[in-house]
């Protein structure tokens, strides 16, 4: 069995850490409040500059509080290395531009974060590099989309609005057999959840925004991967973008990461008895979460992930308008963008035009750490509300 399945191993990885006697056997991780690091003599200096991603020279290269958390993450995502940016989009643009030139042509995810999906279709153009967008749901999709200028598939599974997958073992070795790199965005389900480099997937970024930080006081994001593509994107992007991880930032989110298991079971064990409860309301069509029996892709999604989080949506036959009146009764859900933290959120949009059939509205919950109950309670109160303000 592989130790990173086990719900145990994940419980250790998050709380214990070798005694470190360079940092006198502190138990947390010493901010490194430091821009620069200075030497003995000019040997040791030399040494040290040649081997930037081992030593410490310089805090837009190698800071000692964020490789300590590079470090933990690349062992929770099985990673022989990882890279911390100052977002979400920091990591993935890094990640992107690491493997494509002018000429070269991506093939992305239709329902892929939207930033994302700017970045490769508008303003990658500017550089000579053009982008399709496919509906990843079938790896033929996938497949007829790529050319012989094809250098990247970027995936997302689950997408965060929808909730779709793709296969990710598929577009491993579709990716593989024509020397393609594959970039998953793996916010959603987290390391806990879904491992895709051990299904052959080139490289992992997350927002650590969301779930990893979880506390909902943070911006960050990281690469995973193998060294030979995460050092090429230390070397290049990290260094000459500068999106850096600040050292405070790499301390608040390690302090995070200690609880992030603990974290994942509630939000899943809750947003399931969230989705559940909604399944018999009048007002919801049909339910987007990937661990749910009535999702299309259920069988894929027990194939290729441990377990589920806690956004999902649903749609719905009311307009946006009527729903936006229900949003505003709910007491326990804010209205927000962002999701993974402590607190439960609710959107409401428009149906996305060609994903769904009689839905006028798509509504997206994340939820939190509250009780479940309550936040039933909590929705039906609302829905009771509004269907009384209409007579
Ligand atoms: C929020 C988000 C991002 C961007 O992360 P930032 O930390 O906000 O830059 C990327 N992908 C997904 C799926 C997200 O939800």
């Amino acid at each position: 069995m592989n130790k990173h399945n086990d719900r145990e191993w994940q419980y250790t990885w998050a709380a214990h850490d070798a005694v470190d006697e360079r940092h006198h056997g502190s138990i947390q991780i010493p901010i490194y409040q430091t821009s620069l690091f200075a030497f003995e003599s000019y040997d040791k200096f030399k040494q040290a500059a040649n081997n930037a991603q081992t030593h410490h020279v310089y805090s837009r290269g190698n800071n000692p509080t964020v490789r300590y958390l590079e470090d933990k993450l690349a062992e929770l995502e099985n990673a022989e290395m990882a890279k911390c940016f100052a977002s979400g989009m920091a990591a993935i643009t890094a990640a992107i531009l690491s493997v494509v030139k002018a000429g070269d042509h991506i093939v992305c995810m239709d329902q892929a974060y939207g930033p994302t999906r700017e970045f490769v279709t508008h303003y990658l153009k500017r550089f000579g590099i053009e982008t399709s967008l496919v509906d990843g749901r079938s790896p033929d999709n996938i497949r007829s989309a790529v050319r012989p200028e094809t250098k990247l598939i970027y995936l997302e599974s689950p997408t965060s609005m929808m909730f779709q997958l793709q296969d990710l073992a598929a577009c491993a070795e579709l990716a593989r057999s024509r020397g393609i790199i594959t970039i998953i965005d793996n916010s959603w389900a987290t390391p806990i959840f879904q491992r895709p480099l051990e299904m052959g997937i080139d490289l992992v970024v997350h927002s650590i925004t969301k779930y990893i930080s979880g506390q909902s006081d943070s911006v960050a994001g990281v690469v995973l991967g193998s060294e030979r593509l995460v050092s090429r994107i230390a070397e290049d992007e990290y260094m000459l973008f500068g999106g850096i991880m600040t050292a405070h930032t790499a301390a608040q989110v390690t302090r995070c990461m200690r609880t992030l298991p603990l974290r994942m079971e509630r939000h899943e064990r809750s947003a399931l008895s969230v989705a559940e409860h909604l399944i018999s309301q009048p007002y919801v069509l049909r339910i987007n979460h990937p661990a749910l029996s009535s999702h299309p892709q259920y069988e894929l999604s027990l194939k290729q992930m441990k377990g589920s989080s806690g956004l999902f949506s649903f749609e719905c036959g009311e307009s946006p308008e009527k729903m936006r009146q229900w949003a505003n009764r709910l007491n326990l859900f804010k209205i927000g963008v962002s999701w993974g933290g402590f607190e439960s959120l609710v959107t409401v949009n428009p149906a996305i035009t060609g994903c769904v059939g009689e839905a006028r509205s798509l509504i997206r919950l994340h939820i939190g750490l509250e009780s479940a109950g309550d936040l039933i309670r909590d929705l039906d109160q609302a829905w009771a509300t509004v269907t009384a303000d209409d007579k």
